[in-house]
């Protein structure tokens, strides 16, 4: 299922190759998030055109809305949402854990309030791999405990000792056809129980492991660390997934630190703001700077927004609300993610990515404001 093609020890950038049922992908692989079974404001015309490999999919949201009742009816998730590639979902637990209201802890996962009409619901490891199998994803993940980045060292602990049952639980269950299952490490950044988690799950021998905890409001140092911590005890034929990052330039970080699969909510967030990514920082199209500035977002970039429309139109798209300005910087923002990682794998294969490192890491001005975004971030 996962082939690695060409490791790099020195960074640690790795090419591999992943079949899952619905095709191939090369990680390193950005994967645009449709939680609700859309990626926001962008089809699948859109998502193909610029060269999109996986989407995501969310347990939480689409065991509310619209019901596995539909989904099963459509014919499973891809028929239902008219994708036809690789989709990965994600087990619900991170919601459970950050959007429910009210929630109990047990044994066997975990009951919870919905956030929408407050009806009493229950997911836990059985729950949340019976409906990744009905919804067919290519990629379903184990359903785990991702505690916030202020939880105590008990809280941390009694996290990771549940991740670790679960996941086991969750290794029994029935699969739907070819799909592949990936372990979430959790542990923040207690050395020790990051250790015991990852070693935990390789025993169990999941197709994929993903680094969780990260991308919970923490500090940027402290994600790193996390991933750091991780990574030597994941197995190298298996990919790598940091959970809900991050920046253009933390992709290019954790690439370096062996990282293969990213998803992020960032692009399509930002852009509904009306803040554009480029391969120097964000900016924000609104100002008043671009009033008649007819330039593209950003000159060598080929997406169709760059290639059809100026700052200065999209600017007053956005000023007048309409929703071509926001699907405009959709559509830019999630291109300059997959174009990015396209660029990282050819200098991965040309043995360049160092320098590509060292180069894009110089350029890239970070934001504080996007980083409190990303802080912020409560869906995936
Ligand atoms: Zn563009």
């Amino acid at each position: 299922m996962f082939e690695l093609l060409k490791p790099d020890p020195q960074p640690k950038a790795r090419l591999g190759r992943l079949t899952p049922a619905h095709g191939v992908m090369d990680p390193p692989v950005f994967m645009p998030v449709g939680t609700q079974g859309s990626v926001k404001a962008l089809d699948p015309r859109e998502l193909l055109e610029m060269g999109t490999q996986i989407i995501l999919g969310n347990t939480y949201h689409l065991n509310i809305r619209p019901g596995m009742e539909i989904i099963r009816a459509a014919g499973g998730l891809h028929k239902f949402i008219n994708w036809n590639l690789p989709i990965l979902t994600d087990s619900g637990g991170f919601q459970v854990f950050s959007l429910a209201k009210i929630r109990k802890i047990k044994p066997h996962g975990v009951e919870f309030r919905s956030h929408l009409d407050g009806s009493l619901l229950f997911l836990g490891p059985k729950e949340a791999m019976g409906i990744q199998r009905e919804l067919g994803s290519d990629i379903a993940m184990v359903f785990d405990e991702c505690p916030p980045h202020t939880a105590t060292p008990k809280e941390i602990h009694g996290a990771v000792e549940r991740t670790i049952r679960w996941a086991a639980e969750c290794r029994e269950q029935p699969r739907a056809t070819g799909q592949l299952v990936f372990g979430i490490a959790q542990g923040g950044v207690n050395v020790a129980l990051r250790e015991r988690c990852a070693k935990e799950l390789v025993e169990m021998a999941f197709d994929g492991y993903a680094i969780g905890g990260v991308s919970v409001g923490e500090p940027e140092p402290e994600m790193m660390r996390a991933v750091e911590l991780a990574e030597p005890f994941l197995p190298t034929d298996k990919p790598r997934y940091a959970m809900g990052l991050g920046t253009p330039a933390q992709l290019v970080e954790m690439v370096a630190r062996g990282v293969d699969m990213f998803d992020c909510v960032l692009p399509t967030r930002v852009a509904r703001n009306g803040t554009a990514f480029t391969r120097n920082g964000t900016v924000s199209i609104k100002g008043g700077m671009f009033k008649s500035d007819f330039r593209p977002i950003e000159e060598d970039c080929d997406c169709f927004a760059c290639k059809h429309f100026t700052r200065a139109y999209l600017r007053h798209l956005l000023n007048v609300g309409e929703i071509l300005g926001l699907r405009m910087v959709s559509v830019h923002n999630s291109h300059i993610y997959i174009k990015l990682m396209t660029e990282i794998r050819s200098h991965i294969a040309a043995g360049t990515f160092a320098d590509f490192r060292r180069e894009f890491i110089a350029n890239y001005r970070p934001s504080k404001k996007i980083m409190l975004a990303r802080a912020a971030v409560k869906e995936r």
